[in-house]
């Protein structure tokens, strides 16, 4: 059995935003699922894990989707708590990206943003060989690709809900769920992230 990954914190900020602790707490539980999932499926076909730490072909993949609350994290953690030099880095590719790059946050192979990274990127999880380059194994060979467990998911995108201002017994029902949080994804590959790269200037314009 793995250890769980641990719910990344920042108590100073999640005092004054509550959309964070939310993100947070979904994507805890996310994470959760993810690693029991894991577990259960290394032990029933007795393969590993193949994703490991600078494997980034499936950050290039063109279909990541991205949801509005996510959004909001990334804008926030990469204007508040990304730090040079990766900071000038970033910059540089959010304001140079084109939609059919990859993933402006892959930086020297790992994540720029891993603490605050989607749903879509903790979720993507392979069993066996790692991908090949180019390969999109959901097409290539979905029996590797590992299957979310839904009582997670589930339990995650309800706790994302009052930040869409649903709340009471509708934060857990599927319908709604997909009716508001589902309908409005979008892609991080083809999003506009100009608008970030200069947010982050001007953040940096006035805490010189
Ligand atoms: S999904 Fe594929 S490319 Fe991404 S980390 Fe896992 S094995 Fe590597
Ligand atoms: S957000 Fe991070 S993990 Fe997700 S696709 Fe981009 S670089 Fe990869």
């Amino acid at each position: 059995m793995k250890d769980y990954p641990a719910r990344p914190g920042f108590p100073c900020e999640e005092s004054k935003f509550p959309w964070l602790s939310m993100l947070l707490d979904a994507y805890a539980i996310i994470d959760s699922g993810v690693a029991l999932a894991i577990d259960e499926q290394e032990a029933k076909r007795s393969v590993k894990l193949a994703c490991k730490e600078g494997c980034d072909n499936c950050c290039m993949q063109k279909d990541i989707p991205v949801y509005p609350l996510e959004l909001v994290g990334i804008y926030w953690f990469s204007t508040e708590k990304i730090v040079p030099p990766v900071r000038k880095t970033l910059k540089e590719q959010l304001s140079q990206h084109e939609k059919s790059d990859p993933c402006p946050f892959l930086m020297d192979n790992s994540c720029s943003i891993r603490p605050i990274r989607p749903v879509s990127c903790r979720q993507f999880n392979v069993l066996g060989r790692p991908c090949d380059t180019g390969e999109d194994p959901y097409y290539s060979r979905r029996g590797d690709v590992l299957t979310p467990l839904e009582e997670y998911t589930e339990r995650a995108f309800s706790a994302m809900m009052p930040f869409y201002g649903v709340s009471g017994e509708a934060v857990s029902d599927r319908a709604v769920i997909d009716s508001i949080i589902h309908a409005q994804a979008g892609n991080i590959q083809t999003y506009d992230w100009k608008n970030l790269a200069r947010i982050m200037d001007n953040f940096d314009s006035k805490n010189i």
